[in-house]
C-alpha cells in the first residue's frame, strides 16, 4: 500500500491527522502558495508533504484532505482553473502574480504509450478465473482477469492472437483453457 491509500485511510477511516498528497492536492498548494520546485522531485515531495502535514486539519483530517483533493478536481484544474469561484483566491499567490499556468512545475515529463490489453472473463460454477500480475510491470502483486495484450485495438468479435500477446507479466492461456491460471471467487 503506497503513502497516498494509506493516508486516506487513516485520515478518512480513522480520524489521523495524515495528510493525502496527490495530483490535485500538488496542484492546489504549488498555487496557493507559488511555489515552484518540482513535484516529481525528491526534495519536492518532501517540501508539499510537509506543508500539507502542517497544514491539515487536526479536527476533522478526513474531511480536510477530501476536500483539498476535491478542489483540486473540480476548481483548481490543470487548465482553466475556476478563480472565481475558489475559496482561496484571496490567498493565491499563483493567481496575484500571474503564474496560474506555470504552476505546478514538473522536472521531467512522464513518458506515456498506449498499451492495448483483451481481458477475459471465463466464469465457472465455482467463480470467475483470475491471475497474479508478476514481472516487472504496472499493477505488480495485483489480480486481473486472464488477459492478453495486444500490438492494436481488436474490434468487438475479434479474439486476440495469443502467440502474439507482449504481455510479460505471466503466461497467457487461450480463451476457454485456462490451465495455467489461478482461480478466484467464493471456493
Ligand atoms: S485561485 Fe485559482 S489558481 Fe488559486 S487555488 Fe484557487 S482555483 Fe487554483
Amino acid at each position: 500500500m503506497g503513502d497516498y491509500t494509506a493516508s486516506a485511510i487513516a485520515s478518512i477511516c480513522f480520524g489521523k491527522a495524515e495528510p493525502v498528497v496527490d495530483g490535485n492536492v500538488y496542484r492546489v498548494l504549488a498555487r496557493v502558495f507559488g511555489i515552484a520546485t518540482p513535484i516529481d522531485s525528491t526534495e519536492g515531495k518532501k517540501v508539499f508533504r510537509s506543508l500539507a502535514a502542517e497544514l491539515i486539519a487536526k479536527e476533522h483530517p478526513g474531511d480536510h484532505n477530501q476536500a483539498v483533493m476535491e478542489l483540486g478536481a473540480t476548481v483548481c484544474t490543470p487548465k482553466n482553473p475556476r478563480c472565481g469561484d475558489c475559496p482561496l483566491a484571496r490567498k493565491c499567490i499563483a493567481k496575484a502574480e500571474g503564474r496560474i499556468a506555470e504552476l505546478p512545475v514538473k522536472a521531467g515529463k512522464t513518458k506515456t504509450r498506449t498499451r492495448h490489453f483483451n481481458y477475459l472473463l471465463i466464469e465457472t460454477k465455482d467463480g470467475i478465473y483470475l491471475r497474479k500480475r508478476t514481472g516487472k510491470d504496472i499493477w505488480q502483486g495485483l489480480w486481473e482477469l486472464p488477459m492478453a495484450e495486444t500490438g492494436k485495438a481488436l474490434g468487438l468479435n475479434q479474439r486476440p492472437a495469443i502467440a502474439d500477446s507482449t504481455a510479460a507479466n505471466s503466461s497467457v492461456d487461450p480463451p476457454g483453457r485456462p490451465t495455467s491460471i489461478q482461480q478466484g471467487g467464493d471456493s
